[in-house]
């Protein structure tokens, strides 16, 4: 949500309106967020003390992605809230760039006439780094990759697949089953016994 141009305070009333508490249950503040977007145990880095283990943690999000997430923080730490996109960029994470295997990331611009575009961007060309790579207008490459998408998963074959994994999911959701079934059957037994008196 940061990397795609949300504010601090967005997130906050987000995690808060949905639910989410600090591990003392208390509301969520900036801090707890700030801190999460910087806690690099996400990205798989295990640290004891002065000791830092690499993937000594199992990753849940890229270091691109993190890295994108500190960019960020380090430019608002100087003007803050001069960035305010809230256009969603859906393929945040998911784009990469064809010449340089970089994430591409969405980007807002105006033109002389005032008119505001959309694009994703390579970061390494983004940074000057060597990528020539253009800028996709934001428009046109989610449409294209909403309807591949729609059209593979409405093959046969896609169906098929899904089908088979949630299948799969739900064998392995029901090995609780079994357990709640001897948890019932104990209460059931209490329970009757109790009746009998
Ligand atoms: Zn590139």
């Amino acid at each position: 949500m940061y990397v795609n141009g949300k504010q601090i305070k967005d997130i906050v009333t987000y995690l808060n309106e949905n639910g989410v508490r600090s591990s003392q249950n208390k509301p969520i503040g900036k801090t707890t967020v700030t801190a999460l977007l910087q806690n690099r145990k996400y990205i798989g880095e295990y640290r004891y003390r002065d000791v830092v283990v690499p993937n000594g943690v199992p990753a849940i999000i890229s270091k691109e992605l993190f890295a994108l997430a500190m960019d960020r923080l380090e430019k608002n730490k100087y003007a803050p809230s001069s960035y305010k996109a809230d256009e969603r960029y859906l393929l945040t994470s998911k784009l990469m760039c064809g010449d340089c295997g970089a994430l591409m990331v969405g980007e807002g611009g105006t033109s002389q006439s005032g008119k505001v575009y959309h694009y994703y961007k390579c970061v390494t060309a983004k940074k000057k780094g060597g990528c020539h790579r253009k800028a996709l207008r934001k428009d046109a490459i989610e449409k294209l990759v909403m309807r591949k998408t729609v059209q593979s998963v409405f093959e046969c074959n896609a169906m098929d697949s899904l089908v088979e994994h949630l299948m799969m999911w739900q064998a392995k959701e029901n090995t609780a089953v079994p357990l709640l079934r001897r948890e019932l059957e104990e209460v059931e037994k209490v329970w009757r016994t109790w009746l009998v008196r």
